[in-house]
């Protein structure tokens, strides 16, 4: 996780009780101050709501006077506004189908579709794929890859290898495919 240090606050900070006592979140494992900017902030602040009630509140309504929480609060948004890291809109379930299908008589093509429901350019999975397998891989679909070539079990170990969020668990094997 790379931290963008000039949008963090520095030094002693108005309101805060000294010495600091650092609550981890048990979201994204920083401390809780750090977690707005988090991509999963939404994700933090759940599990502050449930786990750790008292801090939750502290962040939504921290203390000193309603003003001086207000104009703090725009002075937050102000500065987050370009350092935050946009989570990507999330649609549908993700999952990874990987599939065989025979082509002619004795070719087969391996078919993957679901990369797009992890925001992965697939023109640049295609040629990926295709460097990878050293064959033909084409974008069919709009969420759809077909490679030359029977490589389907070794995507379940090259996928996550190249894009570490994908867990080999959504990589679903749907076995041979009719075309
Ligand atoms: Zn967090």
């Amino acid at each position: 996780m790379a931290e963008n240090p000039k949008t963090l606050p520095n030094g002693p900070q108005p309101g805060i009780t000294y010495p600091l006592t650092v609550v981890y979140c048990g979201n994204c494992s920083l401390p809780l101050e750090y977690c707005e900017y988090y991509p999963e902030y939404d994700r933090c602040r759940a599990w502050l709501q449930q786990n750790l009630p008292t801090e939750f509140e502290k962040l939504s309504v921290s203390g000193g006077s309603l003003d001086d929480e207000n104009s703090e609060e725009k002075k937050r948004q102000k500065r987050g506004g370009k350092g935050m890291i946009k989570t990507k809109k999330k649609e549908g379930p993700k999952q990874i189908c990987v599939s065989r299908a025979t082509r002619g008589k004795k070719k087969s093509v391996t078919v993957v579709t679901g990369l797009n429901s992890f925001g992965i350019d697939l023109k640049v999975a295609a040629k990926f794929f295709g460097t990878k397998f050293a064959c033909g891989s084409s974008v069919v679909g709009e969420d759809e890859i077909v490679i030359q070539g029977d490589v389907k079990d070794d995507l379940f170990d090259i996928i996550p290898e190249k894009w570490p969020e994908i867990d080999e668990d959504f990589i679903e094997d749907l076995g041979d495919q009719k075309r």
